[in-house]
């Protein structure tokens, strides 16, 4: 039978829920790579907004590992929309970076590619660190989320994906169930070995970065993300059936979503007034393509024409530096002259050349040409 441990708890006793959950969940970490990936979707102040799970969990969690021999410890993460290539500054100013200390890495750095089937085929990158580790200790956030409904410990996993990729899916899978379809893939791609959510102070309303912040004071432990999730569903006030990654995962029996099947330990109450978002078909403004602001067709078209924009006078190319051509996963660049070469269809999105250009040369810009070409594709679609 799965077990999902919700344990009563702060900021200020948090390290106490974590070794519940650890002796919940035993997991043998020693001489083993030990990866720990947070949700960490953008810069704000970690005591005011939700954005991301926060340091103080983080740091229970690294706390605890440390007592447990691991070979080696890592954390970070892949940032969200508004951060693409930017994952240092996410860190900086959430106090996650200095937290994580010595263990911190930039996951974006390095990466690996998979062929993806569903629910496109496609070339990805993901986070190396995490995906190869020998153990895998996912941290989310508890949220709510205006598309995915929930963004609990599968959806966390949609953060394998490093940068504007993670837009071009947003932008391809027009409708809730396609969009489903992907957070399963990457779920499937490496499941965690334990999850530890941060549902102290969670998110309420239409996330991933709703304004709305709500103390629930949990943190919710299962070996089984999906019967996590399902439990989670429970606590926000939503049936599995509402959710339609939840709903996926119960067809293809990816983990328990049957609540009788669950041992609950701890007080997974309903809370009723909670802000639900309603459901995606209803209120996800890009269903048709028509909404506006932040979740538009148009932003992510935008996004997912970003291409690396390399500035001649920062560029240290001539002088010998080649970082974003070497960590380049797909050969998108190459080297040039003055500046790398850009072979524009060959970009995947990921953002690791942004991610290691210490020059400040490298921005992302929207390419105005395969921007149009879009927007003609959309009216046919
Ligand atoms: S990493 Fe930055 S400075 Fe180095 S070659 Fe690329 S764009 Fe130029
Ligand atoms: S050019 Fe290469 S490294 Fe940069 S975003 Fe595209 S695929 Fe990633």
């Amino acid at each position: 039978m799965r077990k999902v441990l919700v344990i009563d708890s702060t900021y200020e006793t948090c390290r106490e829920a974590v070794d519940q959950a650890f002796e919940a969940f035993p997991i043998d970490v020693r001489g083993k790579k030990v990866a720990v990936k947070m949700n960490a979707l953008k810069a704000g102040d970690p005591h005011t907004h939700a954005y991301v799970t926060d340091y103080r969990i983080l740091r229970a969690v690294l706390e605890k590992l440390e007592t447990m021999g691991p070979g080696e410890i890592v954390a970070g993460d892949s940032v969200g929309t508004e951060s693409y290539g930017n994952s240092e500054y996410v860190f900086e100013q959430t106090r996650l970076k200095e937290t994580a200390g010595s263990y911190y890495r930039n996951f974006n750095k390095n990466l690996k590619v998979l062929e993806l089937e569903k629910p496109f085929k496609r070339k990805v990158a993901v986070l190396k660190d995490v995906v190869d580790a020998d153990v895998y200790i996912s941290v989310p956030k508890m949220k709510t989320h205006g598309l995915t409904i929930l963004s609990g410990s599968v959806k966390n996993n949609f953060g394998l994906l490093t940068g504007a990729q993670k837009a071009w899916y947003h932008y391809n899978s027009i409708k809730p169930e396609v969009f489903a379809e992907i957070l399963i893939e990457m779920y499937k791609v490496r499941p965690p070995d334990l999850v530890i959510m941060d549902g102290i102070m969670a998110m309420e309303g239409y996330g991933p970065s709703s304004p709305e912040v709500r103390w629930v004071n949990k943190v919710v432990a299962s070996d089984n993300a999906v019967a996590l999730d399902t439990v989670l569903a429970k606590i926000i006030g939503f049936q599995v059936e509402d959710v339609p990654y939840l709903r996926l995962a119960r067809a293809m029996e990816l983990g328990e979503t049957d609540l009788s099947a669950i041992d609950v330990i701890g007080d997974a109450t309903t809370i009723e007034d909670y802000h639900r978002p309603g459901p995606p078909e209803a209120s996800y403004s890009y269903r048709a393509g028509i909404g506006s602001g932040s979740t538009s067709i148009v932003f992510y078209r935008e996004r997912v024409s970003y291409r690396p924009d390399i500035s001649a006078e920062k560029c240290q190319h001539a002088e010998g530096c080649s970082s974003c051509v070497d960590v380049c996963p797909t050969n998108a660049l190459s080297k040039g002259t003055g500046t790398p070469l850009l072979e524009s269809s060959e970009c995947i999105l990921c953002s690791a050349c942004r991610e290691v250009c210490e020059f400040e040369s490298l921005e992302f810009a929207p390419d105005e040409a395969l921007m149009e070409s879009l927007e003609k594709q959309e009216a046919a679609r």
